[in-house]
């Protein structure tokens, strides 16, 4: 459920008509929902509450939505942060979320990025690697502290809505082998730099089927039993995130009940703390993105594109995952007109969508990009030099501009000449 419904001034974000802010604000903008973030964290929460998961730490994923003030909104219910690289560290700490509901993940975490983590803290270094974990031991050595590690261990099982998202086989790059875990586990427990704390596993992302995970689940549940047969400390079982959304014509994706139930039965009895990491389930379905139509432009052969003010740099999964977006007229009309929707930049990779039918636009109408609040302003970027698309969060019936556009002065301020050019 999301707070994203149509009033007497067309689609609003909880009490304030998008056209209200795109008016203000301008367009293209990202607009999130505070309520649908409290809900949807509340929704995960509660249900593993209800499956009997004790006490979990409930890692939210930065990299789908890294906004301070969305991790602010997230951190103040008592969300935790899954983050990979120092920057997503930092962003969780001026959230107020604590070093000790921090997870550091990611294949490539430099030395300096290490030490950083170990500065403030945080509850889990997850070790991709054992070259990695050579790096994280001498960097606790040389800082004089015992760096808390928990090894993401790559369960060999294939899942996750495209290939571009699926990180559980044994050929992706994430984690190390299942059949090295356990050595690699007993052999930090023996480093004085090194606390092993738990196992971890991330299979994918956009997961819509519960059959890999509790596969995956299983697995991992088997190995904390060898640990702890072999008289190993293992405090944690963290699971990952991936969970998957409904985008409007994707397959339905289970329901954090169903995930959480599923969840409570592969750990049963299990005497370790279970930690997750959902990113996409949280924010996805509690942003949208608004842009305005620039240009009808039909072709005498009858293709019509629909050129808007946003392109593949404010939102790239249409053109990096194929991914579908529902695109909503903010002020609803009738009739109908198929079009192919495409932004200004100049790929032909910047193409939303292809033969999708519509409501009929002209110059100026708003459009609303649904499901945006994940892996959306996340990702943009300033290709083709579009000012970095700005965000507002709304609540009940105010708005704030939690990230503002650039103004053209301050991105060429960015660049420099050096004199002997
Ligand atoms: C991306 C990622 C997540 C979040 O995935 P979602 O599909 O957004 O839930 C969690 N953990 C790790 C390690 C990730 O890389």
């Amino acid at each position: 459920m999301n707070h994203f419904e149509y009033g007497p001034e067309g689609l609003a974000c909880e009490g304030v008509p998008l056209a209200k802010i795109a008016a203000e604000v301008g367009t293209p903008v990202y607009v999130y929902s505070r309520a649908t973030l409290e809900r949807h964290f509340t929704v995960f929460r509660d249900a593993l509450a209800l499956a009997g998961v004790v006490d979990p730490l409930i890692a939210y994923a930065v990299k789908a939505n890294s906004n301070v003030a969305v991790l602010k909104v997230l951190g103040d219910l008592g969300a935790g942060a899954d983050t990979v690289s120092e920057g997503e560290i930092r962003r969780a700490l001026a959230a107020g979320i604590p070093g000790e509901r921090i997870v550091f993940s990611g294949v490539g975490k430099t030395r300096g990025e290490i030490a950083f983590a170990l500065s403030v803290g945080v509850a889990e270094i997850n070790v991709e690697s054992e070259p990695e974990l050579d790096l994280i031991a001498q960097v606790a050595a040389e800082m004089g502290v015992k760096a808390k590690v928990a090894f993401r261990v790559n369960p060999d099982v294939a899942a996750g809505g495209h290939a571009k998202i699926a990180t559980g086989k044994s050929e992706n790059k994430f984690g190390v082998s299942f059949a090295e875990a356990a050595r690699l586990y007993a052999n930090a427990s023996n480093n004085s730099s090194l606390q092993p704390v738990g196992v971890a596993c991330h299979i994918g992302s956009q997961i819509t089927d519960l059959e890999p995970m509790r596969a995956a689940f299983t697995k991992m549940r088997g190995l904390v039993e060898q640990l702890l047969d072999e008289g190993l400390s293992v405090e944690r079982l963290d699971l990952g995130g991936g969970l998957g959304v409904p985008y409007f014509n994707s397959p339905e994706p289970p329901s954090p009940a169903e995930f959480a139930a599923m969840v409570g039965e592969v750990t049963q009895g299990l005497p370790v703390t279970l930690a997750f990491e959902p990113g996409r389930v949280i924010a996805a379905n509690a942003g949208v993105l608004v842009s305005e139509v620039v240009h009808v432009h039909e072709r005498p052969e009858g293709r019509k594109f629909l050129v808007i003010d946003a392109a593949m740099n404010d939102l790239i999964r249409p053109a990096m995952y194929d991914a579908f977006h529902d695109i909503r007229p903010v002020i609803q009309r009738g009739g109908e007109a198929v079009y192919d929707v495409v932004g200004p930049v100049c790929e032909t990779g910047d193409t939303f969508t292809r033969d999708r039918a519509l409501p009929p636009f002209t110059t100026g109408d708003l459009v609303a990009f649904m499901s945006a609040g994940a892996y959306g302003a996340a990702m943009a970027s300033e290709y083709n030099t579009r000012p970095l698309v700005p965000e507002v969060l709304v609540d009940g019936d105010r708005y704030a501009v939690i990230r503002k556009r650039p103004t053209y002065d301050e991105i060429l301020a960015r660049d420099v000449v050096p004199e002997w050019v």
